[in-house]
Parts: structure tokens; C-alpha cells; sequence
């Protein structure tokens, strides 16, 4: 029998491919632990459901564009599948396979019944207007309709998406059904079924993962910021807020670094271009720079082969998805570097996309403080559960947590046995 591996040797290596490539060597090495056979191995290697869909978008001057869509469901053996939609012109297959497979594994990580989803459409976001931006989501999203739903797959922000792509998701799920569908998209505004802290959930589970990691006082911990946007400038803040001296950010448009500390509220009131009381820094500068605690909050493949050899930082935390390559995850951890991976990292943006949705589907909803209290229970829970797998089996962090997610989504596919 012919099994549908994806071929490792493709003509373009793009980065999406990288990532693709990086997502399975870590399932390879999981599998390889859990003593998972070929079969299994092959099957959460590939995505249940994938769908490229060409979308035509009427832009301001009349002109037709076509851009290229996709929406991956990777796993769907624990629960509907979850995850983003990225809008970004490097945007590919492949990379939106990757994330998809890293959501099953976070999913499971962290305990919530979902598996794993992602969705991109490969445009540059701030290149197309209001207008633009909303004909394209509705026809991406009315393109991929078939799959989406409350009890099938759940879509979110992601890179280049917004609450508003959410609520116009939203809608026009909505106005297909014929009713009010809150369920179908998290991340959405308050005034849609949205839940509070939703907005600053990735950024503050980065922050309870970096201070659990970190497991001293957080005062006068020196940080630098990779990617100052919706995770990093958030979690840049709430690092702050704990304490930390945060150094250095950077954005597309520059870096900035003050060893006495910048000030994150007015960074982020007035953006890093307006910041005067720093010094500019390459982009490249900020990953290398000599700090505690190192956020790549960006995209993937920020730490490479050829930059891991000059990078100081004692500890990383991934606010990004699939920021380190494999081979300078190697290179970090002979050097002791401490790497909290991604999928645990940035969990806290899933986990109250779950909180919101069980508020949802019930038509009910939390307080603040509930919310907050049941993403720190879950973050603290896998960051727990993470360290004593990597110290019981003498393996990474990362290692460890996939070890965890693709051990519990094996294991659910067991249970349920191969139909037919
Ligand atoms: N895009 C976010 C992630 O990569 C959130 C996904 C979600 O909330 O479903 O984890």
C-alpha cells in the first residue's frame, strides 16, 4: 500500500516548507519516544482535511485580484478542530499544515477537546483597504464554508487578522445559517460574544510561562521582544508589569534598546518609530543582545542555524509559532539554553478561544477574574506537567511537550479504533 507521505525534497524550500519540515521532525522524535508505530506515525503526520481555494477580490479600482486560500484540519480524534487565520503574503500549504499540526499537539497539551486547525490566505493585509479587507474575508471564509462550524472547526486571529475579520467571519457564517452562529469564530468583539481577556490571552499565558520558567524574583530581569505586535507587545507589557526590565522590542520597522529599560505603555501608545529615549538596533542585534529572557513573538523560523551560535539569552519564550528552527533548537540546548516551546508558550490564546466558546455555546459568560483564574490553572497545569515528562525522560521542554500532546492524541485515536 502507497502511503501519502509529503515529500521532504521539494523544488522551492520555502519558508512554509521549513516549518512544515521542522513540525514533522518533532513529531518524528515524539513518535520515536512513545514508541509510536509507522501507521500512526504516517497518520498525524497528515492532515485529515485540506482545502485551497481561490478567492476573487473586487479591489477599490474595479480590477478583479485572485489571491490563494487555505484551510488545514490536521486532527480531529480529541474534538472539533481549532485554530487562526493568517492573512500574509509568505503564506503557504505548507506552512498552514505545520500550524495546524502544532494546534492538534497544543490543544492536547493543554487539556482542551479540540484538534488541530489552521487557515491563511497568502495576501499582505495592510496593502488592501477596509473595503478590500472585508470582501476578501467574507469570500475566503463563504470558500471554505463546507468545513467551518461550532462543532467542526472553529477559526481565530492570527498573524495580519483581527476582531474585526472575526466578526465579519461571524456574520457571514450567520447570515448562511439564517441565526446568530457566536460559536463559529473566538477572538470576536465583546459586543459579539467575545470574552474578556481574549485580547491579551496569548500574551499573558507568555508571561505566566516565562515567569514560571524563569523560577526566581522576575525584578530587574532584563527582556527583549521579538515582533512588538498583538502577542509581543502585550506580553512585553505584562512582563513589565511582573517586574522585568524589558531592553529591547522590535517590529517590521525597526528596534529599539535602552539597557535601562523602555517603557512598554508608551511604546505601545505611539508605536517604536516615535520612541526617543533609546538606542536603534538591528533587527538581527535584538535576537543576539545579552538579556534574561528572550521573546520571539514574530513568525517562524526567526532562530537559525546561523544565528543560535551568537544568541545570550539563558532563556527563550516562543510567542511565536515555530520561532526556532530544529537545528538551532540543537545548537541552544548543548549551550544550556532553556527553550519554552511554542506550543506551550503561546497556549493561553487557545485556551480562552475555549473559554469563549463554552461561553457560547451555554449563551453565558464570565467575569474577568474567572477567566483569568482558569487560563492560569491550565497554563500552570501544562507547564507542570511539561517539566517533570522533560526531567522523567531527560529530554527538552519541547520535546517533552510533544511528547504530551501527540502521546494524548495517539492515544485518543486508539480509543476510538480506525472507522471502517
Ligand atoms: N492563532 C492562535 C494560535 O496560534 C490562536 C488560535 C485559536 O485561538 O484558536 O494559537
Amino acid at each position: 500500500m502507497t502511503v501519502m507521505v509529503p515529500s521532504r525534497t521539494p523544488a522551492l524550500i520555502t519558508p512554509g516548507r521549513q516549518a512544515l519540515d521542522s513540525a514533522l521532525f518533532q513529531l518524528d522524535q515524539a513518535a520515536a519516544q512513545l514508541g509510536l508505530d509507522d501507521g500512526l506515525r504516517t497518520m498525524l503526520a497528515t492532515p485529515r482535511r485540506s482545502l485551497t481555494v481561490s478567492v476573487p477580490v473586487r479591489r477599490e479600482d474595479g480590477r478583479m485580484d485572485v489571491v490563494q486560500g487555505f484551510r488545514v484540519q490536521h486532527n480531529v480524534s480529541r474534538g472539533p478542530a481549532k485554530g487562526g487565520i493568517r492573512f500574509h503574503p509568505g503564506t503557504d500549504i505548507y506552512e498552514v499544515t505545520a500550524l495546524a499540526m502544532w494546534m492538534t499537539w497544543k490543544c492536547a497539551l493543554v487539556g482542551i477537546p479540540y484538534g488541530g486547525a489552521k487557515g491563511g490566505v497568502s495576501v499582505d493585509p495592510t496593502a488592501l483597504t477596509t473595503r478590500e479587507l472585508e470582501r476578501l474575508t467574507r469570500r475566503y471564509v463563504n470558500e471554505i464554508l463546507p468545513l467551518i462550524g461550532p462543532e467542526k472547526d472553529i477559526p481565530a486571529p492570527d498573524v495580519g487578522t483581527d476582531e474585526q475579520t472575526m466578526a465579519w467571519i461571524m456574520d457571514t457564517y450567520s447570515v448562511n445559517a439564517g441565526y446568530s452562529v457566536p460559536g463559529v469564530v473566538t477572538g470576536k468583539p465583546m459586543t459579539l460574544g467575545g470574552s474578556l481577556g481574549r485580547a491579551g490571552a496569548t500574551s499573558r499565558g507568555v508571561q505566566i510561562a516565562a515567569l514560571s520558567a524563569l523560577g526566581r524574583s522576575p525584578d530587574g530581569v532584563t527582556v527583549a521582544v521579538q515582533g512588538f505586535g498583538k502577542v509581543g507587545a502585550l506580553a512585553a507589557q505584562y512582563l513589565s508589569d511582573a517586574g522585568c526590565k524589558v531592553v529591547a522590542v522590535s517590529d517590521v520597522s525597526g528596534a529599539v534598546y535602552n539597557a535601562n529599560g523602555l517603557d512598554v505603555a508608551e511604546l505601545r501608545a505611539n508605536g517604536i518609530a516615535a520612541y526617543r529615549d533609546a538606542d536603534a538596533l538591528g533587527l538581527d542585534e535584538l535576537l543576539e543582545l545579552d538579556v534574561d529572557i528572550l521573546v520571539p513573538a514574530a513568525l517562524e523560523g526567526a532562530i537559525t542555524l546561523e544565528n543560535a551560535p551568537r544568541i545570550r539569552a539563558r532563556l527563550i519564550v516562543e510567542g511565536a509559532n515555530g520561532p526556532t528552527t530544529p537545528e538551532a533548537d540543537e545548537i541552544l540546548t548543548d549551550a544550556g539554553t532553556t527553550i519554552v516551546p511554542d506550543i506551550l508558550a503561546n497556549a493561553g490564546g487557545v485556551i480562552v478561544s475555549y473559554l469563549e466558546w463554552v461561553q457560547n455555546m451555554q449563551a453565558y459568560s464570565w467575569s474577568a477574574n474567572e477567566v483569568e483564574v482558569k487560563l492560569r490553572d491550565l497554563m500552570e497545569g501544562a507547564f507542570g506537567e511539561v517539566k517533570s515528562t522533560a526531567a522523567e525522560r531527560g529530554i527538552t521542554l519541547r520535546q517533552a511537550a510533544h511528547v504530551i500532546g501527540v502521546g494524548r492524541v495517539a492515544e485518543a485515536h486508539q480509543m476510538r479504533g480506525l472507522y471502517p
